[in-house]
């Protein structure tokens, strides 16, 4: 360990650069300034970046989203107290860099990152990625496949991304869904979307989406339905399967995440997505991706923030279902 970075420990997990002798603007950006893998014994949870975004149709841009998710994270502090946990004391964090991903192929970067992800989950860690675009979930997907069966995803986004093509293209950023549905990644009648919204192409979009294994909670009914009730139908609707959390940041209405390709008016706020990702407590959570941040349609680190504290309560379920068996 650099004397230069002197890191908070815990439960002999090794945590965050102590913010009391290096101030949370100086020293290096790793997420929530964790220790890098290479820093550790052993990881629990292992963040990785997935700077990739050649499958957007609209804005491009998210393949500079992990580094932005990175800066933006400085200021997450030891102690969640909306979840009563520190998330980074209670199991080994790390950040385990970026996935080179081709840009100039997609299939050459879908294969790496499922090969990347499924090297990640055989050490016993879970995984949790920050995109890129929504591409990257079908790898992902098909790596966490493979080592837990069949998976109950929970996706928030404005978006279905169960459309079939798009310029003929199978692999894009608004088709990962339906693809994994048809390899067979997902659990029957387990998958939920959380706050579609916005103009489709026809009725039909929606229709052909429920064959595919997901229910959806559609943002117009967040005001009637309250985080509350979105909780008790995502846990319903999980049950006790090995959850995969798909978070588009674009669930966000463009007043909390400006900076992102795709964005549409009426969203969730922040506070009601907090609110939901808590609802996950005591879920096993096997792996997470947070996708779909570009910074440079961002503000004053808007869209950067609400991520970083996405991840931070995906990081405190994770961590309070490991001290709560
Ligand atoms: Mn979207
Ligand atoms: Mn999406």
């Amino acid at each position: 360990m650099d004397a230069l970075t002197p890191r908070l420990t815990n439960n002999g997990n090794i945590g965050q650069v102590d913010a009391t002798i290096v101030p949370r603007y100086g020293g290096a950006p790793t997420f929530a300034r964790l220790p890098r893998w290479d820093e550790v014994d052993q990881a629990d949870v292992v963040v990785l970046g997935v700077p990739f975004d050649t499958g957007v149709s609209y804005r491009p841009g998210a393949r500079f989203g992990p580094a932005h998710i990175r800066e933006s994270s400085r200021l997450l502090r030891p102690y969640n107290p909306a979840q009563d946990v520190s998330p980074f004391a209670a199991q080994q964090v790390v950040d385990g860099g970026d996935i080179a991903a081709n840009p100039f192929s997609i299939d050459e970067a879908l294969a790496s990152i499922q090969s990347h992800a499924a090297a990640v989950l055989e050490t016993g860690a879970a995984l949790l990625t920050l995109g890129g675009d929504h591409t990257i979930a079908l790898p992902l997907l098909r790596a966490m496949h493979a080592k837990h069966g069949p998976l109950a995803v929970v996706h928030f986004d404005a978006h279905l991304d169960t459309w079939d093509t798009y310029f003929g293209a199978d692999y894009t950023h608004g088709t990962p869904f339906r693809r994994a549905s048809e390899e067979g990644l997902l659990a029957a009648d387990s998958c939920l979307h959380i706050g579609i919204r916005g103009p489709l192409y026809t009725a039909d979009d929606l229709t052909s989406d429920g064959d595919l294994g997901f229910e959806i909670v559609h943002s117009v009914e967040m005001d009637a339905l309250g985080t509350a009730g979105v909780i008790d139908l995502m846990r319903a609707r999980v049950g006790d399967r090995p959850v995969y959390v798909s978070i588009d940041i674009d669930v966000l209405d463009p007043a909390f995440a400006p900076g992102t390709g795709t964005p549409e008016a009426g969203g969730l706020t922040s506070r009601e997505l907090l609110a939901i990702i808590r609802g996950f407590a005591g879920v096993t959570i096997v792996g997470a991706d947070i996708v779909e941040v570009a910074p440079a349609y961002d503000h004053a680190q808007i869209t950067g923030i609400a991520a970083a504290h996405v991840a931070y309560e995906l990081l405190s379920v994770m961590a309070g279902a490991r001290s709560t068996p």
